[in-house]
């Protein structure tokens, strides 16, 4: 294929990942999704300014891994861009970043004795410790609570080390694959994650997934994930 086919290619799988997000309840007028382009590491593509249920391919631009915006023209681009970046930067595996203010995950960001962790099967990828970035350690106490620079990014992406998500306090999570649909997958069993979890922690004791059993489930799903693409894929034809 040619680098223009793979290009187009993936703008229209970015347009389509937008509305999948929106469709699932996952991203409302605010949050963001990229990934990295296929025909240069060393850069990604992100929408401009828009809300995600309204992306379309021609809406695609394409940006370096200091967040800044290639190719010219006068496009109102994303404020959080900086959020990919770095982490596109810090990590060479990621391939597609989704970041939202997923509404049953956020309490996971403030309550102090709640950790996110994985209740089912489709949760396996949140084993370990899931990173919870608090922007007060490096931003002060009186921040707007958003990732408006590069060196912000970093932070957020240093903190997230090589997980597969990293909670915001206050304001929401980033989740990252190693494709763009293993991200948009992950953002939507995230947050399903977090519903199952607070429905069970109100119900009594919890019995969560060993690591062991997150692991495989995660390695189970990771071959599952065209079929609930090209599913969810399918809803927003509708
Ligand atoms: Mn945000």
């Amino acid at each position: 294929m040619t680098d223009i086919t793979t290009l187009n290619d993936a703008r229209q799988d970015l347009a389509d990942a937008n509305r999948i997000l929106f469709k699932q309840d996952v991203v409302d007028a605010f949050g963001h999704v990229s990934m990295r382009d296929p025909t240069n590491p060393n850069q990604f593509l992100l929408s401009r300014n828009k809300a995600p249920a309204t992306v379309t391919p021609a809406d695609v631009l394409t940006f370096d891994l200091q967040g800044n915006l290639l190719g010219g023209g006068a496009h109102k681009v994303y404020l959080e861009r900086f959020i990919h970046a770095a982490i596109y930067a810090a990590r060479p595996d990621v391939h597609g970043v989704v970041h939202s203010h997923a509404k049953a995950v956020v309490p996971f960001t403030i309550v102090k004795t709640a950790r996110l962790r994985p209740v089912c099967h489709m949760g396996g990828f949140l084993s370990g410790i899931i990173p919870n970035f608090e922007i007060r350690d490096h931003a002060g106490m009186g921040s707007d609570l958003l990732i408006r620079d590069l060196r912000l990014g970093r932070d957020l992406a240093q903190k997230m080390g090589s997980s597969a998500v990293v909670l915001m306090r206050g304001h929401g999570s980033t989740v990252v694959g190693m494709s763009l649909k293993q991200a948009v997958f992950r953002a939507v069993y995230t947050q399903n994650n977090a519903q199952i979890q607070a429905a069970a922690m109100a119900l009594g004791e919890v019995t969560y997934l060993t690591d062991e059993e997150a692991l495989a489930a995660d390695e189970a799903n990771t071959g599952q994930i065209s079929r609930a693409w090209d599913f969810w894929s399918s809803q927003t034809q509708e």
